[in-house]
């Protein structure tokens, strides 16, 4: 007997199988009917952030085996970053004007709540203004494991040092059997649910994600969905739903042949254009990856019920070891060529989706800038 999630309804699990399976005309249709739902819910506003990546450590000893970021401590490509280098990079983050620092880390066995905690404090000193988008629930749940304390108190510290949202990543597919094979010694489904419940009922919104294109079933990322839409109606703390392709080239799961070399392009517009029409009316805001897809079929997706791009980022290391060859830096010119080009409206956002300025194409000619 398989035990399914409290979030589970057999209904629900058909209607988005059906969804995830189509192909052809059918997907088109799909496609179709997703773009119309965003335009309904969200309009014709295509949104990004600018925003700074900052992965402070690669050191981890977790093992996930789709996860080519991860470093032992001594080998070639570890790194830890310097407290010079975190203010380099905070400091780099204001000169920018970025209004969002995104940060995470390996489970880095030195890493405690007071690093942790400096991390934020660095950030906040360096860049004062900007809003610190951190940590993923696995890494509230290293701290709590380490410090022997409750997942409340890690969460008010981090807080109270300055983290303003939680990254939703380390969900990758919230079906047991799939983290059994995918990463087994990362925090069980349930755990996942009860970290970012816990920091959504703290006031402390987070991303949602998927990562799709391994070992999965459709059923699987069918149960997915389910468990995502299920948290949002009783929390309202997701700020967007983004799917994120499992990029293969440098991961041991697929070197050892049993993970697929990443979704198709078919399989990554029917999961958008199900994603759109199944939570859209509880997250609103859609995200395609350009970092995982590159720009034209990421905004390609923007016919399939996506309203948002993601970051400029500036700096980018978790897919790019594991292979992904679309670059680190996104400009914003870029992004607003791309979005009048399908005949959409750029904005720049923050982290909550507030919009910060909305580009006419007609008072100012977008150009390709070169770095
Ligand atoms: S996914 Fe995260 S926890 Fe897993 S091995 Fe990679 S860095 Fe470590």
């Amino acid at each position: 007997m398989v035990s399914r999630p409290e979030y589970y309804r057999s209904d629900h699990q058909n209607e988005l199988v059906n969804m995830l399976k189509k192909r052809g005309r059918a997907l088109l249709s799909q496609m179709a009917l997703a773009d119309q739902t965003r335009e309904d819910q969200v309009g014709d506003i295509v949104t990004f952030i600018r925003n700074q990546n900052i992965n402070f450590s690669n050191i981890c000893y977790v093992g996930c085996k789709f996860c080519a970021f991860a470093a032992h401590e001594g080998s070639s490509h570890a790194y830890r970053m310097s407290q010079e280098e975190l203010e380099k990079q905070a400091l780099l983050a204001q000169q920018r004007k970025v209004s969002e620092i995104c940060s995470t880390a390996g489970i880095d066995p030195k890493s405690d709540l007071e690093h942790y905690k400096s991390v934020l404090k660095t950030f906040s000193a360096n860049a004062p203004n900007v809003h610190i988008h951190a940590f993923s629930p696995f890494e509230i749940y290293h701290l709590a494991k380490k410090e022997d304390q409750e997942y409340d108190t890690i969460i008010d510290e981090l807080k109270s040092a300055g983290l303003k949202t939680l990254c939703g990543t380390a969900a990758e597919i919230l079906v047991q059997r799939v983290r059994d094979v995918l990463c087994p010694n990362k925090m069980t489904v349930d755990e996942w649910i009860e970290v970012v419940k816990i920091a959504h009922s703290k006031g402390l919104r987070s991303t949602a994600t998927v990562m799709y294109g391994h070992i999965e079933t459709v059923e699987d990322i069918a149960e997915h969905i389910q468990i995502i839409r299920g948290i949002q109606e009783e929390t309202k703390g997701f700020t967007e739903f983004i799917p994120l392709p499992f990029i293969h080239y440098n991961t041991q799961i697929y070197r050892i042949g049993k993970a697929r070399a990443g979704s198709t392009g078919m399989e990554d517009m029917a999961l958008l254009s199900a994603s759109r029409i199944y939570l859209g009316d509880v997250i609103p805001n859609l995200q395609s990856s350009w970092v995982k897809t590159g720009m034209k079929f990421a905004t390609l997706a923007l016919v399939a019920g996506v309203n948002d791009l993601g970051g400029t980022l500036f700096e980018e290391r978790i897919s790019r070891f594991a292979g992904a060859t679309h670059g680190v830096y996104q400009s914003e010119n870029e992004f607003i060529r791309f979005i009048l080009d399908a005949n959409r409206i750029p904005a720049r956002r923050d982290t909550f989706y507030n919009i910060l300025e909305i580009f006419n194409e007609t008072e100012k000619p977008y150009q390709i800038q070169l770095l």
